[in-house]
């Protein structure tokens, strides 16, 4: 069967017309465009092997955020280290519920920390564990090399600690103290859970 396909002078105007208001709103909205595919770009690029580590990222302050994705992305290009984020932001909500157990809720203290007095509670530090063959390796030779990684994109170590050790945890806190933060937090100094750091 052949089908014949014969131009007539309207259908060709209509088309012409049609094309010409196409090709003029994707002229008109050209920044948009390139703008949503930049976003999607990077939004790819940006992917860690890991959709719970995404996720996490997510939440961390917008001044960290890039650096503690391109933290994962390196340890698995440059260590063949694969990261998984398992503590981000944690809200003070969350740090006051977190507070309350073993002391007035059920259950054993978790943590010394009161809302505030932990980085995790401005979404300025990260835990992050390697996970091989689907298991976490708490205990890992390959610490010292994820820890000089993270140093070189300028996180603080939790591992240097004096007092207690804390090898999974990586913060930047901007050269403010606790109590700065603080201050910041509850005078409202803030976008959200994010305190203003300039
Ligand atoms: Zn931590």
């Amino acid at each position: 069967m052949r089908i014949a396909f014969k131009p007539n002078k309207t259908g060709i105007a209509i088309l012409t017309i049609m094309l010409v208001i196409v090709g003029y709103i994707i002229f008109k909205r050209r920044k948009q465009i390139k703008q949503m595919a930049s976003k999607t770009i990077e939004f790819i690029q940006n992917k860690t092997w890991d959709i719970i580590t995404d996720r996490r990222l997510a939440s961390l302050h917008p001044q960290i955020r890039k650096r503690a994705n391109e933290f994962i992305l390196r340890a698995e290009k440059e260590l063949g280290i694969k990261l998984r984020v398992t503590s981000a932001l944690r809200t003070w909500k969350e740090q006051e519920k977190l507070y309350a157990k073993g002391r007035t809720t059920k259950g054993n203290v978790v943590t010394n920390a009161k809302p505030g007095k932990s980085l995790h509670n401005y979404g300025l530090a990260l835990d992050v564990v390697e996970i091989k063959n689907g298991k976490a390796l708490w205990t890992n030779p390959n610490w010292s090399k994820i820890a000089a990684l993270g140093k070189s994109l300028g996180f603080s170590w939790g591992g240097d600690w004096k007092s207690f050790k804390d090898k999974p945890h990586f913060e930047m806190r901007f050269g403010k103290t606790l109590s700065d933060l603080q201050a910041l937090y509850t005078s409202g100094n803030r976008e959200g859970e994010y305190v203003n750091l300039a």
